[in-house]
């Protein structure tokens, strides 16, 4: 076993979509390099990167081979075996956010759990692997309405979360799930608005708060993010305690990104992150350092960059393939609009790249953003 240097140079990233894609941009100007574990080498961080290994993710000798060529392992995605990554930390790799860290993102039911056990507001949830759990009954009575059902593992943009009409279909989708996962059955929450707060936590616990954004979705995947969050300050100072709160308690090193709901009862959590994350995408050019520096910071042992936004308003505005081939160069015709493309080949429905606008006007940036989103052929409508 190699005893790893404090500071590491040489990063590892399990996964290599748009998120590896961006930290490979940003990496030579940190003195860092990355190495990423890609399915193909169609995926959309191989252009970026230093070294790829084509592998699969849930492949014991493909992460022992990105193991054994990098100083630090991170990760692009969370769809991952923690048995296997667990593996890989017994065997010396560093890796950061730890397996144990980064269960509360991979796994629902112990993030609900965990967290309720903390006394962090969580919604009213039970943990099932059946629909004949003699507690949910008493569970559904109590809510009334009809809850969201949630498979524990293996979701993502929607997928795996489900909104019964009425009691049989919420019996039938707990059954459906229950195949595959643990299902969290939870109250069904009236949301006022989704807020989400990023925050880079280094090695020696410091950390870096970002300011706070609301994110606005559409069937089930965040489409557009707007900085500043539309909040009271009083809720984006409760925000920013519960992220501290919250990564003390996950011991997380890098990115965590915390969906919040917001209610008429204040904020409740949604989900975590432990990796760069959508909602962050605006601080490439809204912040001083951006959550993809800042979470390479932080994974390789360096202190974390400052977080002041160098902007008044910002809006991000997903590109998501619609029924036609999208087009780059119109986007970029949209004054101030930086557009950024994974370079992935077009799909209906697949995430293809991101616009964000700054600017002294809220509304301004929102039209802006919108019509280069537009003009790159985005499906995805202003909710
Ligand atoms: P994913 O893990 O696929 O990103 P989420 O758990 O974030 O899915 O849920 C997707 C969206 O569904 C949320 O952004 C929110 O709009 C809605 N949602 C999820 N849980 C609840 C809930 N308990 N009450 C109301 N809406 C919810």
């Amino acid at each position: 076993m190699s005893i790893s240097p404090q500071l590491s140079r040489r990063i590892g990233v399990i996964g290599a979509g748009q998120l590896a894609r961006m930290m490979g941009e940003v990496a030579p100007s940190l003195g860092l390099s990355v190495t990423v574990l890609a399915t193909s080498l169609d995926d959309a961080a191989v252009a970026t990167c230093d070294e790829v290994i084509v592998g699969d993710a849930q492949d014991p000798s493909a992460l022992d081979a990105l193991g054994e060529s990098v100083d630090v392992v991170t990760f692009d995605h969370e769809l991952v075996d923690l048995h296997q990554i667990e593996a890989l930390e017994s065997r010396g790799v560093v890796v950061r956010p730890s397996a144990r860290a980064l269960e509360f993102a991979v796994d629902k039911a112990h993030q609900r759990r965990t967290f309720f056990d903390a006394g962090l507001p969580v919604p009213r949830f039970l943990v099932v692997n059946s629909s004949d759990d003699p507690r949910l009954s008493s569970l559904l009575d109590e809510l009334g309405d009809p809850p969201v059902v949630k498979a524990s593992r293996g979701g993502y943009d929607g997928r795996g979360v489900l909104f019964p009409r009425d009691r049989h279909e919420t019996l039938r989708m707990i059954d459906d799930l229950a195949e595959s996962s643990d299902v969290v059955v939870e109250e069904r929450l009236q949301l006022q608005s989704e807020v989400a707060q990023l925050i880079a936590r280094g090695t020696d616990g410091s950390t870096a708060l970002y300011p706070l954004v609301t994110t606005v979705q559409s069937e089930g995947m965040c489409v557009e993010v707007v900085f500043p969050a539309q909040v009271t300050n009083e809720l984006a100072q409760r925000a920013s305690e519960l992220a501290e709160q919250i990564a003390s308690l996950i011991d997380v090193v890098g990115i965590l990104a915390i969906e919040f709901f917001v209610t008429s009862d204040g904020l409740f959590i949604n989900e975590v992150a432990l990796r760069p994350h959508n909602s962050g995408h605006w601080t490439i050019e809204g912040v001083r350092t951006s959550q993809f520096a800042n979470h390479l910071l932080a994974v390789s042992g360096e202190a974390l960059g400052d977080v002041t936004a160098l902007c008044d308003n910002a809006v991000m505005v997903n590109v998501v393939g619609s029924d036609q081939p999208s087009s780059l160069e119109l986007a970029m015709t949209v004054e101030g609009a930086f557009v950024h493309d994974y370079g992935k080949s077009w799909r209906p429905g697949r995430k293809l790249g991101h616009v964000t606008v700054l600017g002294d006007s809220a509304a301004q940036v929102h039209v802006r953003a919108w019509e280069s989103a537009r003009a790159y052929g985005t499906r995805t409508r202003e909710a």
